[in-house]
């Protein structure tokens, strides 16, 4: 086997080409944008409010262009609050999703798992293959499946699984496969085993850092409830509603890390990079279509134009 194998690599190798293994998508390149010069764009994040954190200011940018942003909440936030739960909480919470995607422009899609429970298992990877499907993804963003978070860890590993399937007919098929693999990048996340996250890609969100604040500011269940209370820090919050969505962008809006300063630096050159006050980065997953320079630019076209020297 492993002679005939090596035969065949070196024909191959001889009128110069690679060899591809089964399920290797470099040949399937997408070619983004579509047929009418717009970017789909999809993001997973376990609860309603995840994606707005980690992608926010990059969805108001696209949507600023044009671009179709849509968010999938993959559980529907029944769960996490002190005082509230249930049925009543999952309608609070997908209002409130419904309401942040407005404030920018962008579809907020909350699917019905129960918050606290998500697995992954076939129900809920082929929820995501027909969602990705359904939106024509030119890129997928989701979480890293090494969160402390088993919900969050899940939606990583769920979108994971989705990213071969995606391309695969006999697999949810009620929803047309796609021709072409996305690409799939990560969220930054601060988790360092096992290994930290590696920026690809960060993009300044300084332009529109308020309209994150208020698209975070819809969520009101959790940003000025639910994460305060469990931090230990509830009375902090202050009661007047101008007043907490001031102490929203003073204790949110995030600083760059070091990593995220150097891919920073490499996008818009040393002296701007390192005069953006807030960021958001991504990561290249290894599955789905691996981009090249080329691609990030066109995936990401608020970026500032390649220098010609
Ligand atoms: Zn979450």
């Amino acid at each position: 086997m492993n002679r005939i194998l090596c035969v065949l690599t070196s024909g191959a190798m001889l009128l110069g080409f690679a060899l591809l293994l089964p399920g290797e998508s470099r040949a399937q390149r997408t070619q983004p944008p579509s047929a009418d010069g717009k970017l789909n764009v999809i993001a997973f994040g376990a609860h309603p409010d995840d994606c707005d954190q980690r992608a926010g200011g990059t969805a108001a940018k696209y949507a600023a262009l044009g671009h179709r942003v849509r968010f999938v909440s993959v559980t529907n936030g029944d769960a996490g609050h002190q005082t509230e739960g249930g049925g009543a909480l999952a309608a609070r919470r997908r209002a409130e999703a419904q309401e942040a995607g407005r404030r920018i422009g962008i579809e907020y899609v909350v699917l019905d798992n129960h918050d606290g429970e998500l697995l992954p298992t076939l129900k809920p990877r082929e929820e995501i293959i027909r969602q990705i499907r359904q939106w024509n993804a030119d890129l997928v963003l989701a979480p890293r499946p090494n969160d402390y978070h088993p919900d969050h860890r899940y939606t990583g590993m769920l979108v994971q699984d989705a990213a071969y399937m995606v391309v695969v007919p006999n697999i949810a098929p009620d929803t047309p496969a796609l021709r072409k693999n996305p690409v799939f990048m990560y969220f930054q996340d601060g988790f360092q085993k096992p290994q930290p996250f590696s920026p690809d890609v960060a993009v300044s969100i300084d332009d529109v850092i308020e309209k994150k604040m208020d698209m975070l500011d819809a969520h009101v269940s959790q940003m000025y409830e639910w994460l305060p209370w469990v931090a230990g820090g509830l009375d902090k919050v202050p009661k007047d509603s101008a007043e907490r969505r001031r102490w929203l962008r003073e204790t949110r809006a995030g600083q760059p890390t070091a990593a995220v300063r150097a891919i920073l630096a490499k996008w818009y050159g040393a002296e701007k990079g390192n005069a953006v006050r807030h960021a958001e980065a991504f990561e290249v997953c290894e599955y789905g279509t691996r981009p090249d320079e080329a691609m990030l630019r066109t995936l990401f076209p608020f970026l500032p134009k390649a220098s010609s020297d």
